[in-house]
């Protein structure tokens, strides 16, 4: 395991030195990037993509998959660190592995049930910590099974110290009073079991986010909606709107089309990987332009995990992620923006459960209860 992922680490790492230019990193080399000053920390904003389901890198960082993804490669990776080597030790399904990165525990929660985490989530040190409003930290996420995610059931933190959650599934169905005729396939929901369909739910709650919060009528909602091809492009536009009307300091984005892949056809999962390529850019894009978020913006980008390798028996390839080989929990990430050194690359491994300490570091809360820990690299 150790030495796969390692030999998945080095070979990413050798393919963005040569595709992006990248400079391999040493953390002891120079000062830290890390900006610090309290206006600085009252000013700064995180933004987080995560991608429920991720992509090999056949399909992604290599040579054979690299015209999938132009602007991860050419426009970001050169303004990040990318770290080629981030191992999730925990259970391999989308709402358990999104609600690990957002406590920095690996949580055990039934992966098909929309439960909270166990430990204190980001946003409730976040907020506890730093004392901001409910405004101020947001999640939009994928799928109805998400609509927990924004807030712990521990003790300590669990009383309304979360992020609000926003599932554009509900405002769409709301929006439409649950006639969803022309917009199927926005609403489709979980990828990876039949078995498992959360409740589609949206009404009068839904309605007032829609109005109240990211100041949209439901006709022009709706309008916008017959636009866009898949529920992330549904999702990267709420968020902007976020980022436009109430400028969360702290912003996550679950995205999940790459996911489709467990359909089994392959062209789909590719269409998903271009796809997600062309939303992070359109994200980082909107963080330049916002004039709340332009120049005091981190950005983070990872999947949650990978998918199986095609050589391994028990797995089906990019079609899912079962066997828990070194490719499904090998996965990568990319950092990018204020207090981020540029273009370099590491290689050291790092676990998904390392991002909420890194947060804290970076944004001045303590995840006390966090089993990961900083990012020396950034911070
Ligand atoms: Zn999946």
């Amino acid at each position: 395991m150790s030495a796969q992922s390692e030999h998945l680490g080095r070979s990413r790492r050798d393919f963005l030195r040569g595709a992006a230019g990248l400079a391999l990193g040493s953390a002891s080399l120079s000062a830290s990037p890390f900006i610090r000053g309290a206006a600085a920390a009252a000013k700064r904003k995180i933004i987080v993509v995560t991608f429920g389901g991720g992509a090999r890198d056949q399909e992604t960082f290599s040579s054979s998959g690299q015209e999938n993804i132009p602007h991860l490669i050419h426009d970001l990776a050169p303004r990040a660190s990318f770290f080629t080597q981030v191992i999730n030790q925990g259970i391999l399904g989308h709402y358990v592995a999104t609600a690990s990165l957002a406590t920095g525990v690996y949580e055990t929660l039934n992966n098909f049930s929309a439960v909270p985490p166990e430990h204190p989530t980001v946003f409730e040190y976040f907020r506890k910590d730093l004392n901001r409003p409910a405004s101020d930290a947001w999640v939009v996420a994928p799928s109805n099974g998400f609509n927990r995610i924004g807030e712990s059931d521990a003790r300590s933190f669990g009383n309304g110290l979360g992020a609000r959650v926003v599932l554009p599934k509900h405002l769409l169905n709301a929006a439409t009073s649950g006639s969803n005729s022309g917009f199927g396939h926005l609403l489709h929901d979980n990828y990876e079991t039949p078995l498992y369909t959360p409740q589609l739910v949206g009404g009068e709650f839904e309605l007032q986010q829609l109005e109240m919060i990211l100041k949209l009528s439901v006709d022009d909602f709706k309008a916008h909606a017959l636009t866009v091809s898949s529920p992330d492009e549904l999702s990267v536009y709420i968020a902007r709107r976020l980022m436009r009307e109430q400028s969360p300091s702290l912003l996550w984005i679950t995205m999940h089309d790459i996911d489709v892949a467990h359909a089994g056809a392959y062209s789909l999962y590719v269409d998903g990987i271009r796809r997600t390529d062309r939303l992070c850019l359109e994200l980082w894009q909107a963080a330049q332009s916002e004039p709340e978020y332009a120049g005091n913006t981190t950005l983070f980008i990872l999947p949650d995990f990978g998918r199986d390798a095609d050589e391994d028996a028990g797995g089906n390839g990019f079609q899912h992620h079962r066997t828990g080989d070194a490719a499904s929990r090998t996965t990568w990430m990319m950092a990018l923006g204020a207090g981020v050194r540029e273009g370099m690359v590491y290689d050291q491994p790092m676990q998904s459960i390392d991002l909420v300490p890194t947060l804290g570091t970076m944004m001045g809360f303590s995840p006390s209860l966090s089993q990961g820990k900083p990012v020396k690299e950034l911070v």
